[in-house]
């Protein structure tokens, strides 16, 4: 559950991930990465109307986010939103404008990768009420903190640290890395096309953070994915991705398209369907994490895909920063800001105050490649045992090149 209302408390002016009507008082709105949970408010009218009413309000993002907020009609941000935005360089220290009291003051803000996605980054503020790092969703391996040159600088020294929580509880204490869950996923679709009649569909429901595996996929198979439109636009300008993408599913086996609405995907006697899904919560739900995939059936597996730290790598990243205050910005259903608190305790981490926010549903696509079909039951039945993999031989993700203007 989401548990951050956009502020952060120490610098008055400033908002993150939330557009909505309680932050319009801010004067500098942050955008940590496209994923809609943390867009709440930003394609309103409302919020297009205070822009038009405040001219020195600014939106400030990563270059990457800023390319796909204007090459993507879907995500929809209106043109006053488009002309306010700022995309600011990575590893950078920049001097903001925010309020501070009632007289006007700066801050500085310093993106540093998130890991989470296309274009996600960390906010480092930093001023006279010292240190704060946002999070924003993010993924750090435990082994990857110390290779930050500006996270090493900040062990320490952090006033706040407003924290992606997302996995903090036992049941999600570790996952793969995502370079060993695409290699699986990849060799296990291999496998499956050898049998010329498989038909692979792919299940993978966020808008962003999948694209990896999909180079990878395209790269190893010789195959493009057949997507939608709709998927198809979201990486405009990104060629380096649209590259293993296509509109044509004719011309391929691999299919992320809702399913049954492409002719290859529909269910006949001369083709075998197999499912490949990457998500984490399976895992979390099911008890599983740490486990590389799960059988669900001959023809249908799912792999751990977190874009988000496990809560070994959380711990971890706390106990490097050792902040003086932690923000858990999200809450899993099985615990309580006290209980995440809990779990991260280090010698004098003051307890932030909870706050109270509705969930922001997803809204993203929410198909189920197995919902409603007959062979569903079938698989289910059909269970075979689950198995578990090493997590060695990590895969090289590819290269992201430089995105060209568009
Ligand atoms: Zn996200
Ligand atoms: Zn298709």
């Amino acid at each position: 559950m989401d548990a951050f209302d956009g502020f952060v408390k120490e610098y008055t002016g400033i908002s993150v991930d939330k557009f909505v009507e309680r932050n319009f008082r801010s004067v500098a709105f942050f955008l940590s990465h496209c994923h809609l949970d943390h867009m709440a408010g930003l394609a309103t009218e409302s919020f297009e109307n205070f822009l038009k009413r405040s001219a020195n309000v600014s939106i400030y993002c990563s270059e990457v986010t800023a390319e796909l907020l204007r090459s993507n009609s879907r995500l929809a941000p209106s043109r006053t939103v488009l002309s306010r935005l700022i995309s600011l360089p990575e590893y950078f220290p920049s001097n903001i404008n925010i309020l501070n009291g009632d007289k006007k003051g700066t801050v500085s803000v310093t993106l540093i990768p998130a890991g989470h996605c296309l274009g996600s980054v960390m906010f480092l503020f930093d001023g006279d009420k010292g240190k704060v790092l946002y999070t924003g969703d993010f993924r750090y391996y435990a082994d990857q903190i110390e290779k930050c040159e500006v996270l090493l600088s900040l062990s320490g020294t952090l006033t706040a640290l407003y924290l992606d929580t997302t996995f903090c509880d036992p049941y999600s204490r570790t996952f793969p890395k995502r370079e060993q869950c695409i290699r699986g996923a990849v060799r296990q679709i291999k496998e499956w096309t050898l049998n010329t009649n498989a038909v692979i569909c792919l299940d993978c429901r966020m808008e962003y953070g999948y694209e990896p595996f999909f180079v990878a996929l395209h790269q190893e198979l010789g195959e493009k994915i057949h997507v939608s439109s709709k998927k198809y636009s979201l990486y405009r300008g990104l060629p380096e991705i649209l590259d293993a993408l296509t509109l044509d599913g004719d011309s391929t086996r691999l299919h992320l398209c809702a399913p049954g609405k492409c002719i290859r995907t529909q269910r006949k006697t001369d083709r075998e369907l197999c499912t490949i899904k990457l998500c984490a919560q399976t895992f979390v739900v099911r008890k599983r994490c740490g486990q590389l995939y799960i059988a669900n059936s001959r023809l249908s597996y799912s792999y751990c895909y977190s874009m988000h730290s496990s809560l070994d790598e959380i711990q971890k990243f706390v106990d490097f920063l050792k902040p003086d205050s932690i923000v858990p910005c999200a809450v899993p259903h099985s615990a309580t800001v006290h209980t995440i608190l809990g779990y991260l305790k280090t010698s004098d981490i003051t307890e932030a105050e909870p706050v109270n926010i509705p969930k922001i549903p997803f809204q993203g696509p929410t198909f189920s490649l197995n919902d409603g079909s007959k062979n569903a039951d079938i698989e289910r039945k059909d269970c075979i045992e689950e198995e578990m993999l090493s997590f060695e031989d990590e895969v090289v993700l590819p290269r992201r090149k430089r995105m060209k203007n568009s």
